[in-house]
């Protein structure tokens, strides 16, 4: 079972627009000068359980205060241990949460996913990859905490301001 560290229903500072946050447990990045080492143990925190998976999908769907999408964040959801839970949860966000995008936070980069991880980025908009490294710390960046992190508009356009050549875009 994946365990996590935090949930925000109604959250308006990881990633654009009003957005549902889930922040999960589990890290292998061990980053110095990380702003959250609980997380970095998978059995820490709580389960993520099938109700919770039903509200996070209600939430969604809320009309009442509509949500851009999803942020899914951590620890690392993309630590093996939950490659197979997220995999799951955002097969299921795009089935049953029309027209909502998801953004995924993760310590790898792009480049060093395994297949099994690659296969997620099938079902999300945005990738923001990379350790955080102290050294590269810039705190005017947006969505991220060091210069060395990219932003991998996969699925979704960037912002008018931060248009990149197309193909394979990111933003640094
Ligand atoms: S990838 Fe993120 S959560 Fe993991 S150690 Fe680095 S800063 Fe902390």
């Amino acid at each position: 079972m994946m365990r996590i560290h935090g949930y925000y229903d109604i959250d308006v500072v990881n990633g654009p627009g009003t957005r549902c946050t889930l922040f999960v447990a589990g890290c292998e990045h061990r980053c110095r000068g990380c702003y959250n080492p609980r997380t970095w143990r998978t059995d820490t925190g709580t389960p993520f359980t099938l109700q919770m998976e039903e509200q996070l999908i209600a939430d969604l769907n809320d009309t009442r205060v509509p949500r851009q999408g999803l942020s899914l964040s951590g620890g690392d959801p993309l630590h093996p241990h939950n490659v197979p839970h997220i995999r799951r949860l955002v097969r299921r966000v795009r089935r049953d949460c029309p027209g909502k995008d998801i953004w995924l936070w993760t310590g790898y980069e792009l480049a060093e996913l395994s297949a099994a991880q690659r296969v997620i980025l099938d079902a999300i908009d945005v990738l923001i990859d990379g350790r955080f490294v102290e050294a590269e710390k810039d705190a005017r960046l947006q969505w991220r905490g060091s210069r060395n992190q990219k932003i991998w508009w996969l699925r979704q356009p960037p912002p008018a301001e931060d248009i990149a050549p197309p193909g394979l875009r990111f933003s640094d």
